[in-house]
């Protein structure tokens, strides 16, 4: 069947055929299906969806589009862990020194931004000659070394993956049930740890707006690595305002350094020392003695110097002072006196975006120095002319007046009381 017939079929609320979502996968890993016709399909996905088991097969051949590591054959109680985006959302950074501080191994193939949120390879790329390992040679090593592989989609592994995130990042095409079950899913399986924690967002910042669609994606992720075989933990968590309190690239791995030295953002360390929790139990520990471990990790300074290990493993100078600083950097004042009610974290993200801290388009290039600081968080008084938050500026020109009016604009403040959602508003387990 030709592609354009498979699209119109899709289009036109039909259930794909196996063989077409194959070809569909085989066309973008093979190069022999152009952008314009996979960034068509991909809409086509957007708005009318996909049964459960054109998902499952979308997530088949996504997987099989390139090797499969089966890690945990060499590395027994290897956890990975996945979020399903977010803003200000560092927690990767800390998890993973973190949880190899515990003594149980971390593989995570993770991603470059994707539309409102910045990315974990884009945050690693700021550390000075970091190289995340893109063939299970480079895995092994790096898992071997530190207790901890940070991996990306490459020709090896997962390379359809690869390609249809960098176009969905173009194409507004993220906000997707079946299209992030299939990327994130697809990228796990083939990397092969036998646990997984999934930390599914909901809220103002994610790509689930409603707690029910969150817990939808949570249910559809679960039932995907169950039917594998992976024992999975998922955790719906708010991002309903920011995760951290800092948005951007070198600002966010300043963010994780601070929390792994004791004296970071409380909501972003309490977020990831449940999620480690999570990892440990999948692992196997009780959950009291997994909460003292997580507990002691930190205290001592370990899951610090566990950080140190994990970036010289990946070819990183660990001197974090050389990371890139924001060239100059201009306050948001709150424009009333009041409580703050709501934050437009998805706004937030965007402009951060804007600043240089995403892509707006194939050309750009991320500016590490660029990003936010959020000061006001929901439920914080704030008196007028209080900076609620500092916009952080690199190199890329940008209209600051008008910035500095969206930031401000993205904080709902009134005489009304408000208090943040719980962080974790559901937990689901599923074990393989
Ligand atoms: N993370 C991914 O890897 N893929 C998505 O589609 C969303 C979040």
């Amino acid at each position: 069947m030709n592609f354009v017939e498979s699209i119109a079929r899709k289009r036109d609320g039909a259930e794909l055929r196996p063989e077409e979502i194959r070809a569909f996968v085989a066309g973008a890993t093979a190069g022999t299906i152009g952008d314009e016709q996979l960034a068509a399909m991909l809409m086509a996905i957007c708005l009318r969806g996909a049964s459960a088991e054109e998902t499952a097969v979308l997530v088949e051949a996504m997987r099989d589009s390139g090797a499969c590591w089966r890690l945990a054959e060499d590395f027994p109680g290897l956890v990975d862990k996945h979020s399903t985006g977010g803003v200000g959302d560092t927690v990767s950074l800390v998890f993973a020194p973190l949880v190899a501080a515990c003594g149980v191994p971390v593989a995570m193939m993770a991603g470059a931004g994707l539309g409102h949120t910045q990315g974990t390879l884009d945050k690693l790329a700021t550390i000075p000659s970091f190289r995340v390992a893109t063939t299970r040679g480079e895995a092994l090593d790096r898992l071997a070394a530190c207790g901890v592989c940070f991996a990306a989609q490459s020709d090896e592994i997962a390379p359809a993956d690869r390609k249809l995130y960098a176009l969905r990042d173009l194409t507004a095409t993220v906000p997707s049930l079946p299209l992030i079950v299939a990327s994130i899913m697809s990228k796990k399986l083939a990397v092969g740890a036998g646990h997984l924690v999934l930390d599914v967002k909901w809220g103002s910042g994610a790509f689930c707006r409603t707690l029910p669609e969150g817990r939808a994606l949570a249910g559809a992720l679960v039932s995907v690595a169950r039917r594998a075989g992976v024992s999975v933990r998922a955790l719906v968590t708010d991002m309903n305002q920011p995760l951290g309190d800092r948005l951007g690239t070198a600002s966010e791995v300043r963010a994780a350094v601070d929390v792994l030295e004791g004296h970071g953002d409380s909501r972003l360390r309490e977020l990831t020392c449940e999620l480690a929790v999570a990892a440990l139990t999948l692992a196997g520990e009780a959950a009291a003695a997994a909460a003292a471990r997580v507990t002691e990790a930190l205290a001592s300074g370990r899951a610090r110097e566990a950080l140190d290990r994990v970036v010289e493993a990946h070819g990183g100078r660990p001197d974090f002072s050389a990371l890139a600083m924001p060239l100059a950097s201009v306050d948001v004042a709150a424009p009333r006196a009041g409580i703050v009610t709501a934050v437009a974290a998805e706004e937030l993200g965007w402009i951060a975006v804007e600043l240089g801290s995403g892509r707006r388009n194939r050309e750009d290039l991320v500016d590490p120095a660029a990003g936010l600081v959020v000061h006001a968080r929901i439920g914080d008084r704030v008196v007028e002319g209080e900076p609620i938050a500092t916009v952080e500026l690199g190199t890329r020109r940008v209209d600051l007046g008008a910035i500095v009016a969206r930031t401000a604009a993205a904080f709902a403040i009134s005489d009304d009381d408000s208090s943040p959602l719980p962080l974790v508003a559901a937990r689901l387990d599923g074990t393989g």
